[in-house]
């Protein structure tokens, strides 16, 4: 099974979900959301391919990482390899975050027809969902980039057949209460 990567792995990641974490820079995605910051990865022909095996051996090298994030591209556009990374790193005791242009009720949809859609859901902690959408841009959410986009515990909206978002990350950064708090020192 070979996956097509943007790049190379990118280990000690804080920014990609909680912990620190190796992230996944699949190849492909046909959101096209204005303003994307990964336009590189869109293209189908770009980047390299890489044996999935080969992946997991590379993982395996990393020291004190949480878990993975898969990113992109949009993973879900390779999600019979995408599915098999992260049913392994389950096995292996690593976290797996998805990062994702569709919603969580369009991939439900689409699980219904094509199981390696399903496996992926079902190896997934937390999915980031939705689109990056510019008019809801905000630098103040948590491991995201618009207030539309969702941050899902999947075992529960598996679970529970709705989309559950994880309450913490709702809310506001801690920043922006440190920079209010620092202007508050100078006026
Ligand atoms: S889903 Fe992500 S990679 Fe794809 S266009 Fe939107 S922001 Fe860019």
């Amino acid at each position: 099974m070979k996956i097509q990567l943007a790049s190379e792995l990118q280990s000690d990641s804080i920014v990609d979900g909680e912990g620190m974490r190796i992230v996944v820079w699949t190849q492909g995605c046909m959101h096209n959301c204005l303003g994307c910051h990964n336009p590189e990865t869109h293209s189908f022909t770009g980047g390299t391919w890489k044996n999935v095996d080969d992946l997991k051996e590379e993982i395996l090298k990393f020291e004190a990482q949480d878990g993975i994030t898969l990113s992109g591209g949009d993973p879900f556009y390779q999600p019979e390899a995408s599915a098999e990374l992260a049913k392994w790193c389950k096995d292996n005791e690593l976290n797996v975050w998805c990062y994702t242009g569709f919603t969580f009720e369009q991939l439900k949809v689409r699980a219904k027809v094509d199981y390696n859609v399903k496996e992926l859901l079902e190896n997934i902690d937390v999915l980031v969902d939705g689109k990056f959408d510019m008019s809801k841009k905000s630098l103040n959410l948590y491991f995201r980039g618009s207030t539309n986009q969702r941050i899902l515990d999947i075992k529960e909206s598996l679970k529970q057949n709705k989309a559950v978002e994880i309450e913490k990350y709702k809310e506001i950064k801690v920043y922006e209460e440190y920079s209010r708090e620092r202007v508050g020192m100078f006026i």
